[in-house]
């Protein structure tokens, strides 16, 4: 978990005047619109919501953010964006929002200490993972079910664990969990994978690793811990008990967007629409990162997203101005 050395406004500050950007999220997107917006004199506070850096701060490695030709831990690299955003000023606040109104400003936003007042907003609220919602899931998880092999992965040493999922973050997850685990089992829907050349090649040719290809887990079974998933063959309906320590489900993503439906215009997967200055239908209200992009989700794309919708930040506060 990324360290954030905290020196954000007290909330009276917040709360009396309003804040020229509220930024909501501290993924790679909020922390490089913190950035921008700091560099940009503007008075600006970042609320760090449910995950500390994002998610990029529960990835083990980071290989395709430029500037790294080693790689950089997720945890690290966040705590690089966070301590340069700090060091031109910006304000980090250990809140979370949950309810907002757009329909006149200043935006209001509720949070969990208190309520917030923005001349503009920057959404970059990222995305949370999906869920199987099969039998056993939600009694298990934390007991052997995990969405993240960071966080996890320690405790299966030596053990056997089942992956679901044929993405990138599939593949890359269980790689990782190869330093912990003797026994690796993707499990995968389709017989291809929809991960890229590099992240398959590292999995296909990873002795530790095996593929169960056409299959779907319709239950997850233990009563204390995980024991077994039961599998189903896609093709031929054919079921049966695969005995596991472990399971971990990388099936994609869902953006956090719950509390600005009937506000803010979006796809029909929830993703935040916005025009490329980063623009929601609301003047004042900008998206970046996972929250408002089903096409790309690379740390590189949200941090330049986050620095953008700073930017357009800027210039719509500037224009009102003058
Ligand atoms: P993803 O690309 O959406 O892949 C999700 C996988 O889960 C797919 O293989 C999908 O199967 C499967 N799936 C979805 N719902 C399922 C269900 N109900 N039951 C069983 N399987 C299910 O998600 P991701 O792997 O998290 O990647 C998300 C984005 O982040 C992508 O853009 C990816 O490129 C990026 N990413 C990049 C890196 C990297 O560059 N190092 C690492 C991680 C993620 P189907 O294939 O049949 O649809």
């Amino acid at each position: 978990m990324v360290e954030l050395n905290l020196t954000g406004l007290g909330k009276s500050a917040s709360r009396d005047k309003p804040l020229d950007v509220l930024i909501l999220g501290s993924g790679p997107a909020g922390l490089t619109a913190a950035l921008y917006a700091a560099r940009a004199q503007l008075n600006s506070l970042v609320l760090v919501g449910m995950e500390l850096g994002g998610r990029v701060a529960l990835t083990h490695a980071i290989e395709n953010y430029p500037g790294f030709p080693e790689g950089i831990g997720g945890p690290q690299l966040g705590e690089l964006f966070q301590k340069q955003a700090e060091h031109f000023g910006a304000k980090v606040e250990f809140d979370t929002a949950h309810e907002v109104n757009l329909s006149k400003r200043p935006f209001q936003v509720k949070a969990d200490n208190g309520e917030y007042l923005a001349r503009s907003l920057i959404v970059s609220t990222g995305a949370r993972p999906n869920h199987l919602n099969i039998p056993g899931e939600r009694e298990l998880s934390g007991r052997g079910v995990s969405y993240c092999a960071t966080c996890d992965g320690w405790f299966f040493i030596d053990k056997k664990v089942v992956v679901v999922g044929g993405g990138d973050s599939a593949m890359e997850e269980s790689v990782f969990l190869t330093r912990y685990a003797s026994d690796i089992t993707i499990i995968h829907r389709r017989e291809a994978l929809r991960a890229g050349a590099l992240l398959q090649e590292r999995a296909r040719g990873n002795p530790k690793i095996k593929f169960i290809w056409s299959t779907v887990v319709t239950e997850i079974v233990g009563v204390e811990k995980v024991e077994a998933v039961r599998l189903k063959n896609v093709n031929t309906g054919e079921e049966a008990l695969y005995l596991t320590d472990g399971v971990f489900i990388f099936i994609g993503h869902t953006p956090n967007t719950g509390m600005f439906k009937g506000q803010l215009k979006m796809d029909g997967k929830g993703y935040i629409k916005v025009d490329s200055l980063m623009q929601t239908n609301i003047p004042g209200v900008f998206a970046a990162g996972e929250v408002a992009d089903p096409h790309f989700r690379q740390v590189v794309t949200s941090a330049g997203m986050g620095a953008a919708a700073a930017i357009q930040a800027t210039r719509f506060l500037e224009r009102e101005r003058s």
